[in-house]
């Protein structure tokens, strides 16, 4: 009998962890195969995420590097910039519009009043994160010693420094092709790795999905039903009308077609919750699924993988709301002008691991002068909410790959 293929594998792996979580719930932690089980899964969870960062580095580094000097050589750097940098602010507008209007006619929060969750503030001591001091901190980030941030692996850091090294390489020319055909080589050694790592993809994600469901505190979830139904709602919303409606207007793409090559990095989205560990499958599927030119995909997916995140800047206006109904302040127009730049903002700034925006909520909140402690009460929350607003962070990458393509003609 021939094996199932690696598509079907991932997606068999996703259901088997769901439901053993669900069973493991069910058991509850003190039981012995539950502890048994929970720790064989988070070893190869974890083996699984350690292998995607493994190479998530050195692909970041080639990938953006050829990618820029291929670009330029087609004198379309400028366009494609400018092109990605529009669909990216497009898109986590339309997203945070969406969580705003979503929030204003749901009002979720507004039958609950702060003080039933007194306990879960009381010992948060949230750290003060000023706008302006924010962005000082946003900027001091992006240039790096190159060998402390591919060390320490800063995307971000690693993304700008190989963007430089692209440009000069070309601005060099001929006298650095050596250089440029070892980082050619490179990026088809690593992607060639990213294929191994694949190979591990169901079992990993199968271990990551049984341990996120068997770990939920399902106490919490009846009171934050509602809130949680509307980011979900509207996450969805977002991740299944509106990308692909635009993936499908500007390119002629279909939805379908586009969840056959995106399906593999749109579950380790899924079951990682972080942008950063998906991105060697995001790579693969935007250049070897989905057909994008390795030079825009080296470019726009790394960069996007980083900045561009439309659920995490949903989900960010979301909550704002839904603390402001918490503490019965009502946001004017002016506040939710403010909860909307900010939002997208923050989202920007977030780094693509998991719970990022949870840190950078701590802006929105302020901007409009809620109590940031009050992020204490989406915690226990988050990592489920995390799992399908990256998932969607991710899907904004690969459409954005597509869309720049299209626009910039190549
Ligand atoms: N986990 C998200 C990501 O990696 C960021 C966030 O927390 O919203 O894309």
């Amino acid at each position: 009998m021939k094996a199932p293929s690696l598509n079907t594998q991932i997606l068999l792996g996703a259901l088997f962890g769901v439901l053993v979580g669900l069973y493991f719930q069910t058991l509850g932690v003190e039981n012995s195969l539950v502890k048994g089980g929970l720790y064989a899964s988070g070893l190869v969870g974890t083996l699984f995420i350690d292998l995607l960062k493994m190479i998530l580095i050195p692909l970041v580094f080639c990938s953006i590097a050829v990618g820029i000097a291929n670009l330029r050589q087609h004198s379309q750097m400028h366009r494609v910039w400018v092109t990605t940098l529009v669909f990216f602010a497009f898109t986590m507008a339309i997203a945070v519009a969406l969580g705003l209007f979503a929030s204003n006619y749901f009002k979720p929060g507004s039958g609950l009043e702060i003080a039933m969750f007194a306990d879960s503030i009381q010992n948060f001591q949230a750290q003060q994160l000023p706008l302006p001091e924010f962005f000082a901190q946003f900027l001091h980030g992006l240039f790096m010693n190159p060998f402390a941030a591919l060390a320490t692996g800063n995307v971000l850091a690693v993304v700008i420094f190989a963007l430089i090294l692209g440009i000069a390489l070309v601005v060099g020319g001929e006298r650095y092709k050596n250089i440029l055909g070892l980082l050619q080589e490179g990026l088809e050694l690593t992607m060639r790795i990213v294929g191994w790592v694949m190979v591990l993809a169901p079992f990993g994600i199968a271990a990551l999905l049984i341990k996120l469901v068997a770990t939920q505190d399902t106490a919490m979830l009846g009171t934050m039903a509602k809130f949680m139904t509307v980011v979900v709602g509207t996450t969805l919303l977002h991740g299944v009308v509106i990308l692909p409606l635009l993936l499908y207007l500007i390119t002629g793409k279909t939805p379908l077609w586009f969840w056959r090559g995106a399906r593999e990095a749109l579950i380790t989205a899924f079951a990682t919750s972080s942008s950063s560990a998906t991105l060697p499958v995001t790579m693969r599927c935007a250049t070897q699924h989905l057909h994008v030119k390795p030079e825009i995909a080296g470019f726009v997916v790394p960069l996007g993988a980083t900045m561009n995140m439309d659920g995490t800047a949903l989900y960010e206006a979301a909550a704002a709301l839904f603390i402001a109904n918490l503490v019965g302040i009502d946001l004017n127009l002016t506040q939710q002008l403010i909860v909307f730049f900010t939002a997208m903002i923050a989202a920007v700034g977030a780094p693509g691991i998991p719970s990022a925006g949870m840190v950078t909520m701590v802006m929105v909140l302020q901007s409009v002068g809620l109590p940031a402690e009050a992020i204490a009460i989406l915690l226990p929350i988050d990592r489920l909410l995390d799992t399908i607003r990256t998932t969607v962070n991710v899907q904004g990458d690969m459409v954005g790959s597509l869309v720049v393509q299209k626009l910039v003609n190549r």
